[in-house]
């Protein structure tokens, strides 16, 4: 997976010899399948809930049920594969949690496209896996589960998702906030220290320690640690 000139991860040969012209990635591609997975006219039935947890709601985007879901799966023997912000490279990336403590990072939306290689390329034929992720993401590895015939072995969840933003344009933000902040350590995106109403607070934690407003980072030094 390489960033392309645009800003958006996409995968890429570098070798036409590494490649055994097998076309499963073309094939389980969302973007080369118009038609959806499931043709069975079976009516989907929708539910409105919340997590209970006040620490949980504070820190996800809206309700927390991702991760309520992911505890309770988890508590099953499942594996969880969410995404992260990981600021050694100041992106977002999917990881394989297995306790209900490792999975804690995953809570909260991050607006950035998430690297998916690392955290996909631990899902295996054996273990029970709960993955989270936009519809693309979702809908692509579906498909490649469900060729390789071990989709019992997983859970699934996508959300409502617009899109993902150029990582250039975070980046481009970053190096403006970083000015203040020295190297962010911590992103939380829709922080919720001013309330639910503000969608557009971001947390951000420096190395500098340093505190902004635009940039919530007491709320997120508090998150981070619970
Ligand atoms: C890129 C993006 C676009 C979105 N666009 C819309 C929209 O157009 N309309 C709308 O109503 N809502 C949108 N959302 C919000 C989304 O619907 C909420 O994340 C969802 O409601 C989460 O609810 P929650 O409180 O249960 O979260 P949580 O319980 O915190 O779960 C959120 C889950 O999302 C996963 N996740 C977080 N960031 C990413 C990412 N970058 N890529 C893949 N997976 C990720 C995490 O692993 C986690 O499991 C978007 C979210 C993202 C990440």
């Amino acid at each position: 997976m390489e960033l392309n000139k645009e800003g958006f991860y996409e995968p890429t040969l570098f070798s036409e010899e590494a490649c055994t012209q097998c076309g499963l990635c073309l094939s389980v591609c969302a973007y080369n399948n118009d038609n959806l997975l499931d043709s069975n006219e079976e009516e989907a039935k929708s539910y409105a809930a919340w997590s209970n947890n006040i620490r949980v709601r504070r820190k996800c985007s809206s309700g927390g049920i991702g991760f309520e879901l992911g505890m309770h799966l988890i508590k099953q023997g499942y594996k969880a594969c969410g995404v992260r912000y990981y600021p050694e490279l100041n992106r977002a990336e999917h990881f394989v949690a297995s306790t209900i403590e490792e999975f804690i990072p995953s809570i909260g939306s991050k607006y950035i496209q998430s690297f998916t290689l690392k955290g996909f390329s631990q899902l295996n034929l054996y273990d029970k896996f709960f993955v989270t992720g936009t519809p693309c993401q979702i809908d692509s590895l579906r498909r490649y589960i469900c060729k390789l015939k071990i989709e019992e072995n997983f859970v699934l969840m996508d959300f409502f998702c617009h899109g993902v933003p150029s990582i250039y344009m975070w980046k481009k933000y970053t190096e403006m906030v970083e000015k203040q902040t020295g190297k962010i350590t911590y992103a939380s995106w829709r922080n919720k220290l001013t309330g639910w109403h503000n969608s557009y607070i971001i947390g951000i934690d420096g190395k500098n320690g340093d505190r902004r407003a635009f940039i919530v980072s007491k709320a997120a030094a508090e998150f981070r640690t619970w």
